[in-house]
């Protein structure tokens, strides 16, 4: 018999195989160990009885041996990785590998209890990027410190050694000065032990609204059918306690339930609920867990031990059997969306899930996407809505401070307005907590030479590096592929020594709240603060227990967190999205304030939330202001329609890349040649470009990019794939995104 088998090995698709007739035939979703050129791999029985017209005549080599009697991975499973793969136009061997369990065997299991890692000194950092003299480094080494210059805490040995790092390179780098060793525990559990620990069990009595919301989900999980309802609660309005009451009520029906959240670590209170709440019964899958310990869990959910699974995006393919219920919390969330390949939105395919599972699948958003509401306003969606915040208390007041204003009165260079200030110090004298938003890292966003205003950008992509630190620690690196240099003082063009920074991040913001108040515990959030594993759940419980004042920090800081003791919230500059040529800057920012004005306010205290701003008559400010979003949708809907863009009509956005840029722009116009050609008779397919990428080069490689958009997405996906066929060799350079959630 011929079957159809899927690798994990990302540039292959089904491959077709002979079982010999001296071994039992495998189960669709059992393993098989097949033969790969000289290699032997495990794979996935995707179908049985293949016919033998598919190999067109050639011989299908034999499998070498069948592991599995049973599927390992349930039929269900293999089907919705099978429409991932479809949908997405990826390749069943990369989508095989999100649905298998992790290995068991890796450098994080920990057979001991420490582990040795390797961490590049200040001395090592010049020497990865010497300014003027060329080092004595072999390219060995060179590597070794390219990795280590992007990690602040260093690297497991092991884990180094995987990417080709021996140990040996390592202790000659040590004993030169430019590579430090030590030993670092392994913890068993960071995450559990110090956020879970932190929230508090739920048991209210429901508001009216959240009975009434309550009510409507239970009668339709009873009716056994695939139902998908939006739960639009405003921030602060119980949507947790409503997923755990229409948890509790279809477990009772036995039932399954897979809640999906967008990140745990940044979001622990729904976590850490739905384990208050069913105890033992609930898996819960999280980054911080070793893969040894994602395994085990991987199996107890297989073998039915658990009714509840809490995870990440990557959750909707654990094989959890009979499910009756779906939860995706703060559905709007990018985190959804994976950003390589196969590029899903994991709360697309959990509705598709959903409907095969003949489940309830509830989205609960503050801040819907255009996509859900619009299937809400047409009716294929329920539309339950939590008005109110609970115990009536009051959305936070927002003062838009007009930064033009600002600039004119306190000259061109103030961060902080003069209300923000104020507001921060009333904060420290009341004994409350401040949080503080500005979305962008580092502490100065470029740095140019004031004679011939040359800018100092990165080697490697088309962006300028971005200042980190202050004095001896000061660098310049790229936000995209890592690359960091000292900053010079003399401009690497003209030679002048007039070296300028411009622009401001967090760092910097973090600076000023400190100068303006030097006695004040001030802490920040972002990618660079919390490289260190663990180091995130630590910050948010120090300022949870009150022992920080004011917390400055990236988006990381508007998800959903429960800060009853945070009073005010400031957003520096509530502009940096809008500036930005994507379809999706409006709604992001529309997002992003509401989400972050919702922290104020939660807990007895009134909140309020002081926006500054150069565009305060922006639709986007003016109605997360007023926690309008039917306003925003209706507004935002305009644009959409005009611009044809989603949720009006679907988009495929495509990226060529090449060594050069008139290599990438030759393929991408032929390409975008041939699909006109295709689709001359197709109007309602538009093609806009090729254009170089917003991003024209990033890591050393040239991008030439065009878009697609229709009401026909299967139309799209075919013709684009008809046409990527008939050149094969541009597989490897050419990325397609289906329903991309940004188009830079
Ligand atoms: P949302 O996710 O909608 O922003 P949460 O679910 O985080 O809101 O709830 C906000 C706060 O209100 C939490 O501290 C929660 O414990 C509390 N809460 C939820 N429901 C009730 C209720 N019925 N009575 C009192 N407090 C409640
Ligand atoms: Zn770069």
């Amino acid at each position: 018999m011929l079957v159809h088998v899927a690798v994990p090995v990302p540039t292959l698709d089904l491959l077709t195989y002979e079982v010999p007739a001296s071994m039992p035939v495998p189960p669709v979703g059992g393993r098989v160990v097949v033969p790969i050129g000289s290699r032997s791999v495990t794979g996935i029985v995707i179908s049985k009885d293949v016919s033998a017209s598919e190999l067109n005549g050639r011989a299908a080599k034999p499998i070498k041996s069948v592991l599995d009697t049973a599927p390992f991975i349930p039929a269900d499973v293999v089907e919705l990785a099978r429409w991932t793969a479809e949908y997405y136009g990826a390749g069943l061997g990369e989508t095989i590998t999100a649905v298998l369990p992790p290995k068991t065997r890796d450098e994080r299991v920990d057979a001991h209890k420490t582990r040795r890692m390797a961490a590049i000194t200040a001395a090592g950092m010049d020497a990865a990027h010497p300014v003027d003299s060329p080092s004595a480094l072999t390219p060995k080494q060179r590597e070794a410190l390219e990795i280590l210059s992007g990690v602040a805490d260093g690297l497991a040995t092991a884990a180094l050694a995987a990417r080709g790092i021996s140990s040996d390179t390592l202790t000659r780098l040590s004993r030169v000065g430019l590579v430090t060793f030590r030993q670092e525990r392994v913890e068993r559990d960071p995450f559990e032990s110090s956020i879970l620990a932190d929230v508090a069990a739920l048991d209210h009595p429901l508001t009216l609204e959240q009975r009434a919301a309550l009510e409507r989900l239970t009668r339709l999980a009873a009716t056994g059918e695939f139902k998908t309802a939006l739960l639009h609660g405003v921030t602060g309005s119980g949507k947790t306690e409503v997923y755990l009451r229409i948890a509790a009520a279809v477990r009772a029906q036995g039932r399954r339930v897979l809640a999906l959240v967008p990140e745990i670590a940044l979001t622990p209170a729904v976590a850490a609920a739905f384990r208050g709440a069913f105890g033992d019964r609930v898996a819960i899958q999280h980054s911080a867990m070793s893969d040894g310990e994602r395994h085990d869990q991987w199996q107890r959910i297989r073998r039915g031990d658990v009714d509840v699974v809490v995870g990440t995006r990557s959750a909707i393919f654990v094989p959890l059997p009979d499910i009756g219920l779906i939860i995706v919390d703060e559905e709007h969330d990018a985190s959804y969306k994976q950003d390589e390949s196969p590029r899903y939105n994991g709360r697309d395919v959990a509705i598709v899930r959903a409907q095969r599972a003949r489940a309830l699948i509830v989205l609960g958003s503050a801040t819907p996407s255009m996509e859900t509401y619009s299937n809400a306003v047409n009716g294929r969606f329920e539309r339950i809505v939590l008005e109110q915040r609970v115990m009536n208390r009051p959305l936070a007041s927002v003062q838009v401070v007009d930064m033009r204003e600002e600039y004119a009165a306190e000259g061109p260079d103030v961060i902080l307005s003069r209300a923000l200030r104020a507001g921060i110090e009333a904060r420290l004298a009341r004994g409350e907590q401040s949080l503080i938003l500005l979305n962008r890292r580092g502490f100065a966003t470029a740095v140019f030479c004031r004679q011939c205003a040359g800018t100092i950008d990165c080697q490697n992509c088309s962006v300028s590096l971005v200042v980190h630190g202050e004095g001896a620690a000061r660098r310049a690196r790229c936000h995209y592929c890592n690359y960091s240099a000292r900053v010079p003082q003399t401009c690497p063009h003209c030679k002048a020594p007039y070296m300028e920074q411009s622009g401001f991040g967090t760092e910097r913001v973090e600076a000023e709240v400190l100068t303006a108040n030097p006695t004040a515990r001030v802490a920040r959030l972002d990618r660079d603060s919390v490289r260190r594993k663990g180091a995130m759940a630590e910050l948010l419980s120090k300022f949870r227990r009150g022992e920080i004042d004011v917390m400055v920090g990236t988006q990381m800081i508007a998800k959903g967190h429960d800060f009853p003791k945070v009073t005010l919230v400031g957003v520096v500059s509530a502009d940096v999205g809008l500036g930005m040529a994507d379809f999706r800057a409006s709604e992001r920012t529309f997002q992003i304030l509401t989400q972050v004005v919702g922290r104020a306010g939660r807990g007895e205290l009134r909140g309020e939330a002081i926006v500054q701003t150069i565009y305060p008559d922006h639709y986007a400010i003016q109605l997360s202001r007023q926690q309008d979003y039917p306003a925003f949708y209706e507004r935002e809907m305009l644009f959409r329609s005009a611009m044809r863009y989603p949720p009006h009509v679907s988009l495929v956005n495509t990226v060529i890349r090449g060594r050069t840029y008139v290599q990438a722009m030759d393929d991408a116009v032929a390409v975008v040649d041939a699909l006109r050609h295709a689709t001359a008779k197709t109007p309602d397919v538009r093609i806009l470009g090729p254009a170089p990428a917003p991003l024209g080069k990033l890591r050393g490689e040239y991008r030439v990019q065009f878009l697609m958009k229709s009401t026909n997405r299967k139309r799209m996906r075919e013709v684009l794939q008809a046409v990527l066929a008939t050149r094969p060799e541009l597989l490897r350079r050419t990325t397609v995104d289906i329903d991309p959630l940004s188009v830079l």
